[in-house]
């Protein structure tokens, strides 16, 4: 017999999530997630994917892939560690380190379980960690787990950040003090300001640990937001993921050899989980090749953001402060908002609500984010729709 104490603890805490419309059901993509995507058997603009130049379907990485399912099979077969590490992993990680312009990097199965390894592995119960108080949820995971005490410093308030960087390091109670930021904030859109976080850490020797999920492929000629800021040689820690604007799957760090050296006998998801498939590196090293080969597909990103966001600002829309093609349409209360995503699905526009507790209370919205596999088209359909229930709802005058 299956567990009564567990049934009665799912039961009770599934029925009240779906008592107070908390409980997310999950849409299913019918094909591959592209511009446009089916769901219910509907085709739909889409406006929610982190697929920033459309990589994730392009036709020259789905070549790559199936050549290395051919060349390699299907899977890793062990750890890296045992005899899992294949030629592909060494190649995508010498590539990551040229793309990121570190000596070294490694890669790890997604971004997640890579924020998890790497803190973990580096950090320790004598340490502190400065951390903004948006980073993402797999940051604030790996502080955790590293046991440090955790430092939350105002989103990108430097003075915060450098009262309290003082405060640790002149305490005298830890032995490393490590300041983490996202490199783009993903809810807002906005950028770190890295170089003030960088002069910070220089003057109280601080290691500094930069996320750059939503900043690869996007800044700094694709490079990210350390390279946008020219600090290659300032960030100690540059991790990113290769599942948004490089198409695929995985985490990295990307740092000095040392460091790599250290990630490599110390991160336990390196040591103790397989590493990505043959596919899955192959069509990651054709990604990062085609974008330092060419910046048409981020001008292309670029040119459909300014097109969404212009369009969206002319209808009357506030569109928060974004830098980035991350496009917040701020719609206030959380009941009009989650309204609105639901109107704006029907009539065919794929973008998702966001609500407190993701953003702070009052600021409920629905983001889009354009890329470059967008049309002109598929964009004039979505902001169509954007005016019509606009005005239906009363957000926008009539
Ligand atoms: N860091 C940030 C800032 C992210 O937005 C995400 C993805 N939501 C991750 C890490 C995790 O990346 P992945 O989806 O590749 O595990």
């Amino acid at each position: 017999m299956t567990s009564q104490k567990l049934q009665h603890f799912l039961d009770e805490h599934l029925a009240d999530l779906k008592t107070k419309g908390l409980y997310n059901e999950i849409d299913t993509v019918e094909g591959a997630n592209g511009p446009v995507i089916t769901i219910n058997g509907k085709e739909l603009v889409n406006l929610s994917s982190n697929n920033y130049l459309g990589l994730a379907t392009d036709e020259r990485l789905k070549d790559e892939a199936v050549q290395a399912v051919k060349s390699h099979g299907v899977g890793a077969g062990a750890v890296r560690t045992i005899n899992g590490t294949l030629d592909l992993h060494n190649e995508l990680e010498r590539k990551l380190a040229q793309f990121k312009g570190t000596e070294a990097a490694i890669s790890y199965q997604s971004g997640f379980n890579c924020n998890m390894a790497a803190i973990s592995a580096v950090m320790d119960k004598n340490d502190a960690i400065l951390s903004d108080e948006l980073n993402h949820a797999s940051i604030i995971d790996g502080c955790r787990l590293s046991r440090a005490k955790i430092i939350r410093f105002n989103h990108s308030d430097m003075d915060d950040l450098r009262a309290k960087a003082k405060e640790a390091v002149e305490s005298g109670q830890y032995n490393k003090v490590m300041v983490i930021t996202d490199g783009v904030f993903s809810m807002d859109g906005d950028v770190a300001r890295l170089p003030e976080i960088v002069e910070i850490a220089e003057e109280f020797d601080l290691m500094t640990y930069v996320d750059d999920a939503h900043g690869s492929g996007v800044l700094g000629k694709g490079a990210g937001t350390v390279k946008h800021f020219g600090l290659q040689d300032k960030v100690d820690f540059q991790m990113g993921t290769l599942s948004k604007a490089i198409g695929v799957i995985g985490g990295y760090v990307a740092g000095k050899q040392n460091l790599i050296d250290w990630l490599k006998v110390r991160s336990r998801p390196f040591l103790f989980s397989t590493a990505v498939t043959p596919a899955d590196a192959a069509a990651t090293i054709k990604a990062i090749d085609l974008i330092m080969e060419s910046e048409e597909l981020q001008q292309k990103m670029w040119e459909n953001s300014e097109y969404l966001k212009n369009g969206l600002k002319q209808l009357g829309y506030d569109i928060g402060h974004s830098e980035t093609p991350i496009t917040p349409v701020i719609i206030g209360d959380e009941n009009t908002t989650q309204t609105f995503s639901k109107r704006l699905i029907e009539e065919g526009v794929y973008a998702k609500s966001i609500v407190f507790p993701t953003v702070p209370r009052g600021t409920g919205r629905v983001r889009n984010m354009p890329t470059a596999a967008h049309t002109k088209e598929m964009l004039d359909q979505a902001l169509g729709v954007y005016e019509k229930i606009g005005k239906e709802l009363g957000i926008l005058s009539r």
